[in-house]
């Protein structure tokens, strides 16, 4: 169960910059949480700050009934998806899908099981043997999804992470996130400024100005009330 709290989050930046302001949500288990807003608004600081790759400056992160502040990023349990796909170039398929249970020290057996599960359900079998460069935009995307879904994440965070692909693409990896998400029974949080991906994927659209939340609403109420 991954119910989270973002509990009155505000963030600073050394040079006085007010990044995130007051931000509080409670997000339901399993919940598809869309995160919108013009650039420079916060939402990046948000999610880095979820994912404990960002002080908070005051606010808590809640995550189940747990107060992760203090929790090193790697214990988490959260993933984390990025726009550039940031794979390892000189690394297989293999090997950057199984790089973080290779990091836990992961048992060869199990992390052989893991890896190939996962291709699979990416439909990566085939291509275990290749390096990023020789794969498809597309296939690089499957791959820095699959590696962020190795270790099983409560809480998957994804920061505009389409934005790279050609229009066609981004039509078709929205339904295999959507997909996705549904399997993994994971809490999502997923940036973007793209209208459509907010208005097809979300439960709940969360759009954000300046650093504060301006408004909460499902697609259908925005869709009735815009
Ligand atoms: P978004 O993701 O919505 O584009 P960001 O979270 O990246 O917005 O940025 C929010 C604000 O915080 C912006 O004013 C940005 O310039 C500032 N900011 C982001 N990262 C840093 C940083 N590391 N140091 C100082 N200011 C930053
Ligand atoms: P090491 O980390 O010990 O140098 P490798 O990274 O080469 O080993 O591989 C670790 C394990 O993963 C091996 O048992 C190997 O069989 C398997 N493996 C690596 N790459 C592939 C691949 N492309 N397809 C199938 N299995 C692979």
């Amino acid at each position: 169960m991954a119910q989270m709290t973002l509990n009155h989050i505000s963030k600073r930046y050394e040079d006085e910059i007010t990044a995130v302001s007051d931000f509080h949500l409670h997000i339901r288990d399993q919940e598809f949480l869309v995160l919108v807003g013009p650039s420079g608004c916060g939402k990046s600081t948000m999610l880095r700050m979820i994912v404990g790759l960002e002080t908070i400056s005051s606010g808590e992160v809640i995550i189940g009934d747990e107060v992760v502040n203090d929790v090193p990023a790697k214990d988490r349990d959260i993933a984390m998806v990025f726009q550039g796909y940031a794979l390892y170039p000189h690394l297989n398929v293999y090997d950057n899908i199984a790089f973080a249970l290779k990091m836990k020290k992961c048992d060869k057996h199990t992390m052989d099981c893991r890896v190939r599960e996962v291709a699979k359900l990416m439909g990566l079998e085939y291509l275990l043997d290749r390096k990023p460069e020789s794969l498809s935009g597309g296939e690089r995307q499957r791959v820095a999804l699959g590696r962020a879904i190795i270790c099983e994440p409560r809480v998957f965070l994804m920061d505009e992470p389409l934005s790279n692909l050609d229009a066609q693409l981004r039509v078709k990896m929205r339904t295999e996130i959507i997909q996705l998400h549904q399997r993994l029974k994971t809490t999502m949080i997923y940036v973007t400024h793209d209208q459509t991906e907010a208005m097809t994927m979300a439960d709940r659209i969360v759009v954000m100005r300046e650093g504060v939340i301006q408004q909460v609403a499902t697609p259908a109420e925005i869709y009735q009330h815009p």
